[in-house]
């Protein structure tokens, strides 16, 4: 680390300035996570799978120095630097800089260290002083920065430990699937280190299979990622054998955790799922769906259900939910409204940015999540604000149609989004992804026989498409944008 420090001084990184890295979950990217912040100057992570004009944007608003790339993701740098004009020095993560390269000037990582002085006179950082940043996309405009300081990453790696937390401990083996450009991999690097944690990466390879053999052959006991991907491993342990005893915590997160999941890797697999929810702007750690005691006793029913929600605020964060005239609703698990946080490790302003000052509330930061919170604390995720489906008077939530969708054992993924309808503004339609078992074997009326027992008619998607693959946001998210786009002229049967 204090090799790397040094090399970042001598390619003119001084406190404060940005330095980026473009690159996947590997041991060379953790370095570069310690290294420069405790140097004094700015980790940014980008996210490999943004277009080209989001990346220019953010490594301008940035305005990022250097820039280190894995040499597997070189050709997508290469084409973008002419537009680069901030970035002085690009480094390669290898050994050699790879041949015919066209970054300009370009040093290779290990020739750099090696060359480098083993010590390094570490400064004394104020704990308020700038350690990392991230950008985050909306749905409109240029993405968001979002800068992390010193003190947020220590306070908010604490709460990662906390054992009714995360309970992220020493003696674990720690996965994180989750990119590290994803929310500086929801903050677990920089907690795993400080417990003394083994780590394991993935790299690139996050198949469901990759996944499944890691976990095996390293016994991983904890790792952490979005549903879609634990939808794909489920999927394959109820195929294929695979013994992952070692596991004891699979936490899911960014996005909800559908119950039938989380009650599928449990009953068949003996393996545990820990929801929580968060977000780029809260480091990501707000709520964790872990029962309390007295909680354990309910039945089973009660119990899952509960566990689907998203779960009660760590220590450190508060919330409260306020309603479209701006009162706060009560805690009833029935009333609704924008789910506002505050904490030591949630943003108070965007980087440079007009936009905050509509992020925020009397000082607490409005999330956009639409919830209930019942009460026992636990919040649930109605939707996102855009995602509600608008019908007459009524708002529909897409995401316990899907949840619900995606328990029928024939289903991989499903995403509901509205469409526009005639008489009332807009009606849900349900894009469903069969399992590849039941590609041809799948009807409509098995989802609606499904559907129906848990929903009245007015609250049934008013169509069912069968798609092979739903897009995916560049965090592995159903992108209902990209759905809403795709559908928004859909005839809807009896429209
Ligand atoms: P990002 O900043 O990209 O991580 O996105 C944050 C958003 O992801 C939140 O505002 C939620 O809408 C969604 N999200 C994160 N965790 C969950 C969860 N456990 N359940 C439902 N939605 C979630």
């Amino acid at each position: 680390m204090a090799r790397l420090a040094n090399v970042l001084e001598k390619l003119g990184v001084r406190r404060g300035d940005r330095v980026a890295t473009f690159a996947w979950n590997n041991e060379r990217h953790l370095e570069l996570y310690f290294a420069i912040p405790c140097m004094g100057a700015v980790l940014h992570t980008l996210n490999l799978r943004l277009p080209a004009d989001q990346l220019t944007y953010i490594v301008a608003h940035a305005d990022d120095h250097v820039l280190f790339v894995d040499p597997t993701l070189l050709p997508a740098i290469e084409k973008l630097a002419p537009q680069f004009k901030s970035v002085k020095h690009y480094v390669v993560m290898s050994d050699k800089v790879p041949e015919g390269t066209t970054l300009k000037p370009v040093y290779a990582y290990e020739e750099l260290l090696a060359n480098a002085s083993p010590d390094y006179p570490w400064p004394h950082l104020d704990e308020n002083e700038a350690a990392a940043m991230c950008y985050t996309s909306g749905t409109t405009g240029h993405p968001k920065g979002v800068v992390y300081s010193h003190r947020s990453i220590y306070l908010h790696s604490l709460g990662l430990g906390l054992i009714d937390s995360l309970g992220i401990a020493e003696h674990d083996v720690f996965l994180p699937v989750v990119p590290m450009f994803h929310v500086l991999a929801w903050g677990t690097p920089f907690a795993t280190v400080m417990l003394g944690t083994t780590i394991v990466f993935p790299g690139p390879h996050l198949q469901p299979r990759d996944l499944a053999e890691l976990i095996q052959a390293e016994k991983v006991t904890m790792t952490a990622g979005v549903p879609t991907l634990w939808l794909g491993l489920l999927a394959l342990l109820d195929k294929e054998r695979y013994d992952l005893s070692s596991l004891r915590g699979l936490i899911v997160g960014g996005a909800a955790a559908p119950q039938s999941m989380i009650e599928g890797f449990e009953k068949k697999h003996g393996l545990k799922v820990i929801h929580a929810w968060g977000m780029t702007e809260t480091s990501p750690l707000g709520t964790v769906s872990r029962l309390k005691s007295y909680q354990e006793l309910w039945s089973d029913e009660r119990r899952f259900a509960l566990r689907a929600k998203q779960g009660i605020s760590v220590p450190g964060i508060e919330i409260r939910a306020v309603d479209e005239s701006g009162r706060e609703i009560p805690w009833d698990g029935k009333a609704f409204g924008e789910l506002q946080v505050r904490g030591p490790w949630v943003i108070s302003s965007y980087y440079h940015d007009d936009r905050s000052a509509e992020s925020f509330m009397d000082g607490w930061f409005r999330t956009g999540d639409v919830v209930t919170i019942d009460d026992e604390g636990f919040v649930q995720i109605v939707d996102r604000t855009k995602d509600l489906v608008k019908s007459g008077g009524e708002w529909i939530s897409s995401q316990e149609l899907e949840n619900v969708i995606m328990a029928h054992p024939k289903v991989l993924e499903a995403a509901v989004i509205a469409v526009p309808h005639p008489k009332w503004q807009e009606r849900p339609l349900a894009c469903v992804v069969p399992k590849p078992d039941f590609k041809d074997n799948l009807t409509k009326a098995e989802i609606y026989d499904h559907l129906r027992t848990r929903f009245d008619k007015m609250y049934l998607p008013d169509d069912i498409v069968f798609v092979e693959a739903l897009p995916k946001t560049s965090v592995g998210k159903f992108d209902k944008k990209v759905l809403r786009a795709q559908y928004k002229d859909y005839q809807l049967p009896e429209a």
